[in-house]
């Protein structure tokens, strides 16, 4: 490659946007990102609804009140052995004695889930035996549906709770004969191996108002029974709603798959050595790679970006022999000269520094110490 003249650097320098890099702590042990990383993929745009409580545009809609959609959930239990169905009815979904569970076809994992539930004003029964059933996530674990507005129960069977594990923090429901919602944020157990790598969580909200923050999942629940935390869990599941014998109506039913998390091969977020290992070698050859469409000076920038993900002998070699070569031909300018490449020599220098600061290049990387004492000797350094 030939020397790349200084004229060069001004034009790059230009049409550069590379202060994005060399800014936030580098990528460690366990994050494969630097802080405020601009090489990061920007979050996905998601139209969200014009009301509060629709469905954002990247939701799976489960029911919106049509026939059509409740084509999207079958009977758990067979035909020959039901008393009866759900039915469509005004738009909603109601639970019918002896119909048994419907779940969804599809099968999700961790999700947010949107769902509208609603009793008739005036119920017969007491405790768990009022307006009764029951929303399932994925692997069965159930987020309690009850008219207990007033009507106690054991707390830990309450609407809003994660039956069997926690009560919701308060009771948060409406009269009976108004529409209730629930926001529900599902992180399912990982178990592997017999071994629980994360418990899982539940955030709900009833009328928008928080009961379970982050609730540790605590092996699942169910009735009577505490269960460990080491026991299998599926992956993924069906969503599914209860026929507890009550008439319970649904409707607005929709769910968002979350992103993954780490030990679901996620990359955001603290990772295991191995997986941030992995990563910063995928986000180096990224970087490396768009360095090849550049030149000259956004070249060997790029190419001393790319480093801190993943050192890499061949794109050092390129680099160190042009940031060698760049600093050579600072030290032949003159003082007037270099003011005029100031910006050069200090974007360089800034690049360098930090490398060193988080040890990705020598701390006694002879061009660096030169550079230092080229802006140094100028006064640059004192008037940042
Ligand atoms: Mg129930």
């Amino acid at each position: 490659m030939k020397p790349c003249s200084l004229t060069l650097f001004a034009a790059a320098c230009l049409a550069s946007s590379l202060d994005a890099a060399f800014y936030g702590a580098a990528p460690d042990a366990n994050h494969p990102w630097a802080v405020h990383d601009e090489n990061r993929p920007q979050p996905p745009r998601v139209e969200p609804a014009a009301v509060v409580g629709g469905a954002p545009s990247d939701a799976v809609v489960l029911f919106d009140g049509t026939e059509e959609s409740f084509g999207n959930w079958v009977h758990a239990r067979p035909e020959e052995k039901r008393k009866a169905d759900w039915v469509v009815q005004d738009g909603y979904l109601l639970a019918v004695r002896g119909a048994g569970y419907i779940q969804t076809k599809e099968q999700f994992s961790d999700c947010q889930l949107h769902i509208e539930w609603s009793h008739a004003q005036q119920l017969p029964g007491e405790g768990q035996k009022r307006g009764n059933s029951g929303v399932f996530l994925p692997g069965g674990i159930e987020v309690q549906v009850l008219d207990n507005f007033n009507n106690p129960t054991y707390p830990d069977g309450s609407a809003g709770a994660v039956y069997g594990v926690m009560p919701p923090a308060v009771n948060a429901l409406r009269a009976p004969g108004q529409w209730q919602s629930y926001d529900i944020i599902y992180r399912r157990p990982i178990v592997r191996d017999g071994v629980s790598l994360d418990e899982g969580s539940m955030t709900v909200l009833v009328n928008g108002v928080v009961v379970q923050d982050s609730t540790p999942l605590d092996g699942g629940g169910g009735h009577k029974k505490r269960k460990p935390l080491n026991q299998p869990y599926p992956d993924v599941g069906p969503v599914a709603l209860q026929d507890h014998g009550n008439p319970v109506r649904y409707r607005n039913i929709w769910l968002r798959p979350l992103r993954p998390r780490p030990a679901d091969g996620g990359t955001d977020g603290r990772l295991s050595a191995a997986a941030t290992t992995a990563k910063r070698a995928e986000i180096g050859a990224e970087v490396r790679a768009s360095a090849a469409n550049m030149q000259g000076w956004d070249q060997m920038m790029r190419l001393l970006e790319s480093q801190m993900y993943a050192s890499n002998s061949a794109a050092w070699d390129v680099c160190n022999r042009q940031v060698s070569e760049s600093v050579e031909q600072f030290k032949d300018l003159s003082t007037k000269e270099l003011e005029i490449q100031r910006q050069q020599v200090m974007d360089l220098h800034h690049a360098l520094s930090y490398l060193q600061r988080f040890d990705i290049i020598a701390a006694d990387y002879k061009p660096a110490k030169e550079l230092r004492e080229i802006a140094d000797g100028l006064g640059w350094l004192k008037q940042k």
